[in-house]
């Protein structure tokens, strides 16, 4: 620790932030950076308590709690502290492929749990974090880095999310010679087709795939593995193949009038958006659009926010989001609910301070859902009955009922389901001739990631159900570390 009284003498802070009403008018990222000697300030506050809980990556009461990638945040806060820049991206990249990626959209569970945060203010560990990686970008210092040495082991992967890109990114700096399969016309998973351009620039992502390209990992887009190609013939030409597949499958809405038109699922309003905006700005008009329209959007979570920032861009009309469980505290409970898990308290994000700062008011409403969509005499969603929930108990668990009589109509002119999602799509598993569990995840032997087929293996959200880019960037060096201990019989992949 180079500034033993920082935490004393500097306050937290962030990276400014664009008003709402300004960056509603634009589709790109919207944090500026501090200037540098601010920077190794923020880097200053690290403590080194000797404790770090932020890089512990536990699974503590019902979350995680520190980075699941086990980043050694106070080693590179301390290097930021000093200037040496250079140095604490080689720290960094130790244990993380991707931190332009996590210094973006990570939830930065290591905040949550750091010392500082106790008593105090976290240190804005992804914001070093980001800083970090792009200053290394600016200096040079992330360059390809092909393998000196190959061996004759060839790998593909399947599914080019941040679980496959960091599977595959291991596994080629091993030497081993990987093609990524992806089924969508551009590389990323959810990176690119998910997460919204406003969070995440997709130039961003083309970056390090560009990289990953001349240090030699081949990319294969445009092949649905299991459709367009048989999934046998991959495992009979590969050595090994891993399963990156994600956990695309949408919880539905089961109510009547559901197949009224103007209904759609949150990923398929995103990703048209996306593709139009890198396609054309926009112009081929192929997007789902919210303009003019009274949109709702079903879930309240971070999915559902995204539909709400983005719809915003569009210039929605009105927009509501509905959330079935009750509003979460505004203060962590100290008792159920301690230092250092994962505070559960309610967070407004930034499409939702945009619909606070344009239309007045919190989009979100509490202990709600759709009852039926009623459609007008040409079949588009014309408005809603939704119903208040109330929690009921039952066999020791808590549900959510309706309350008789609280139905109110609400009008809708575009629905957007963000209600979660149900595991891998079956085809998936079926093709490739491997188990999956009760949730429809890909099984996995416990604390491995082999699958049924001990030449198949899966990693990211196909095997552990939708989470975070954090978790999948672990899981792809995880399973990674498998799969070359399979093929070499020995593994120094940590
Ligand atoms: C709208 C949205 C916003 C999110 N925002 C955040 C956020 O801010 N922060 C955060 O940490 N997490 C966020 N998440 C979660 C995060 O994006 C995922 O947990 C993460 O991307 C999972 O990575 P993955 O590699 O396992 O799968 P994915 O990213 O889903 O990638 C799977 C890839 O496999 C491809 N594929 C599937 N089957 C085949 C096949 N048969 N052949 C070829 N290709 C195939 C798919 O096309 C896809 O590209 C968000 C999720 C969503 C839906
Ligand atoms: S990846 Fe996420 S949890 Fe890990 S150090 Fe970065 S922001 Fe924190």
């Amino acid at each position: 620790m180079g500034k033993p009284t920082g935490f004393l003498e500097y306050g937290r802070a962030a990276n400014p932030c664009e008003p709402p009403e300004a960056r509603v008018k634009h589709w790109n990222e919207f944090h500026p950076p501090l200037d540098i000697p601010e920077r190794q300030r923020q880097g200053a506050r690290c403590m080194d308590c000797g404790v770090p809980f932020c890089q512990s990556g536990l699974k503590l009461g019902s979350g995680f709690t520190g980075c699941p990638l086990h980043n050694m945040a106070p080693e590179w806060n301390d290097l930021i502290y000093h200037g040496n820049f250079e140095e604490a991206y080689k720290r960094l990249r130790k244990t993380n492929n991707f931190p332009e990626f996590t210094g973006r959209v990570c939830p930065a569970l290591c905040e949550a749990a750091c010392t500082c945060g106790l008593h105090g203010d976290p240190v804005t560990v992804r914001e070093n974090e980001l800083f970090t990686v792009e200053k290394a970008y600016e200096l040079g210092v992330v360059k390809p880095q092909p393998p000196q040495v190959r061996t004759d082991k060839r790998v593909a992967v399947v599914g080019s999310g941040p679980a496959g890109l960091a599977a595959a990114d291991q596994l080629n700096r091993r030497g081993h010679s990987v093609t990524v399969f992806e089924r969508d016309d551009r590389v990323g998973g959810l990176l690119m087709y998910g997460i919204p351009n406003m969070k995440l620039q997709k130039s961003v992502v083309d970056r390090r795939v560009d990289l990953m390209r001349a240090e030699g990992v081949e990319f294969k887009t445009g092949v649905d593995v299991g459709r367009d190609l048989p999934a046998g013939s991959l495992a009979a030409v590969f050595d090994a193949v891993i399963l990156c597949c994600g956990a695309k499958n949408p919880r539905d809405l089961k109510v009547p009038g559901r197949d009224s038109w103007g209904v759609y699922f949150a990923v398929d309003f995103l990703s048209s958006t996306t593709k139009s905006l890198l396609d054309s700005n926009l112009k081929t008009g192929t997007y789902i659009d919210a303009r003019g329209k009274n949109v709702v959007v079903v879930g309240g979570g971070d999915t559902g926010n995204d539909c709400v920032g983005t719809a915003i861009r569009h210039g929605c009309a009105s927009v509501t989001q509905l959330e079935m469980m009750p509003r979460p505290p505004a203060q962590r409970d100290a008792l159920a609910n301690p230092w250092p898990e994962w505070p559960r308290v309610e967070k407004t994000d930034y499409g939702q301070q945009e619909a606070i700062a344009l239309f007045g008011h919190d989009p979100r409403l509490y202990q709600r859902t759709v009852k039926e969509i009623v459609p007008d005499e040409n079949g588009n969603v014309k408005e809603l009955v939704t119903v208040s929930l109330r929690p009921h108990q039952e066999n020791g668990r808590t549900v959510m009922v309706p309350v008789e009589g609280s139905e109110e109509t609400l009008p809708c002119d575009l629905l957007l389901i963000a209600a979660g999602f149900l595991g891998t799509e079956s085809y998936i598993p079926e093709s490739f001739g491997v188990d999956a569990d009760a949730r429809s995840n890909i099984a996995t032997a416990p604390g491995s990631f082999r699958t049924s087929n001990p030449k198949i293996f899966a990693a990211g959200d196909t095997r552990r159900g939708q989470s975070l880019v954090v978790h999948a960037i672990a899981e792809g060096r995880s399973a990674a570390r498998e799969v070359d201990e399979f093929l070499m019989g020995y593994t120094n992949l940590i």
